[in-house]
């Protein structure tokens, strides 16, 4: 379901365009639809026919993300497992600070090879009114000042949706244009659309690796675009809006955390708007990828630092409950399965 349906579903019961916009912006804050920015009660302001059918409309946008589990996790976030109205399930994190992490797609076509959303593949797009409403859920559990779309799914394959729900968050929905972060493969249409976009959000890059040969096996279905060419990209787009590019890198031992691409991260990144996330990778059992070891996380930290590249770890959110991103919703598939 799109935006441009819930407000023909208001309209339908007799919604005037400034009732549309009251109703939208009191969903998007997580409160009653029949209250308005003002505190004033349905009454006031609502037709008599919108005030009848508005249990019915509330059921309506409710049934569009339903929490169906939280897991709370030691660093103050929260993991949470959204079904959408058909019963499919993605996920959302509640991040410390006030941050969410919203999923754009019900698994995820690009198939990177340390992603349990990957292995999926993709099972369907979310409607632009799936994205934003995962925002009002977590809203009735605590503010949202922040939104990534770095959960299940990539982006620019979802690229209408995420786009109409990223206007509407940094309008109607009240936050920054800076606190709203697309998160991206690196797919060409994004550098189009973004700067013609009236609300330009953030930008992180996932780049993994600058040798474009590894960087191509580690994400198979990725666009085939050079490591460098990405940078450059990324670099035009953070001068024109102002906000630094996050380059996200999963570090994985013996794969990407060797000296040569610590200096091709020198190679492309210095002097660059940019800020380097590493994140060490959140071995399982049994798993075919390692996290480096402490030791060798804070040489490359201090390596890159100090030669002009700001760099940060980030751990996963939430990795003690149940590690990346997509295996919730795998584990919860499987006991379904059962
Ligand atoms: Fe898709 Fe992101 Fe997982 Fe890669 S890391 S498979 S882009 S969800």
């Amino acid at each position: 379901m799109r935006i441009h349906d819930i407000h023909q579903s208001f309209a339908a019961v007799g919604a005037k365009p400034r009732h549309i916009g009251r109703m939208t912006r009191a969903w998007l804050l997580g409160r009653d639809i029949s209250i308005g920015r003002r505190q004033q009660q349905a009454e006031d302001f609502l037709p008599l026919s919108v005030r009848e059918a508005l249990p019915q409309l509330a059921m309506e946008l409710d049934k569009l993300a339903r929490l169906r589990s939280e897991h709370p996790a030691a660093d103050g976030s929260a993991r949470l497992l959204v079904e959408l109205a058909d019963g499919q399930m993605v996920e959302s994190v509640l991040l410390p600070r006030d941050g969410l992490c919203v999923s754009s797609q019900v698994g995820c076509a690009v198939g990177c090879l340390f992603c349990m959303t990957g292995k999926s593949g993709l099972l369907r797009q979310l409607g632009s009114a799936e994205i934003v409403a995962q925002v009002a859920l977590a809203r009735r559990f605590r503010p949202v000042k922040k939104v990534v779309f770095m959960g299940m799914g990539e982006p620019a394959h979802n690229l209408d949706n995420v786009l109409e729900a990223i206007d509407l968050l940094g309008t109607d929905g009240g936050i920054g244009h800076k606190n709203l972060v697309f998160s991206t493969v690196g797919d060409p249409r994004v550098f189009e659309r973004l700067p013609q976009q009236q609300v330009k959000p953030a930008l992180a890059l996932s780049l993994h690796s600058t040798d474009a040969e590894l960087r191509q096996a580690l994400l198979p279905r990725a666009p085939r675009i050079d490591p460098e060419e990405l940078v450059e990209l990324g670099e035009a787009y953070a001068r024109q809006t102002g906000f630094p590019i996050q380059y996200q890198w999963t570090l994985l031992k013996g794969i990407n955390d060797h000296q040569d691409e610590m200096d091709g991260i020198l190679r492309l990144l210095k002097g660059k708007y940019a800020v380097m996330n590493l994140i060490p990778y959140n071995s399982l059992e049994d798993d075919a990828y390692q996290r480096p070891d402490g030791e060798r996380i804070v040489q490359i930290v201090r390596y890159l630092h100090s030669r002009g590249v700001l760099t940060k770890v980030r751990n996963s959110a939430g990795q003690d409950i149940d590690g990346g991103c997509g295996q919730l919703r795998a584990r919860a598939e499987q006991t379904l399965a059962r």
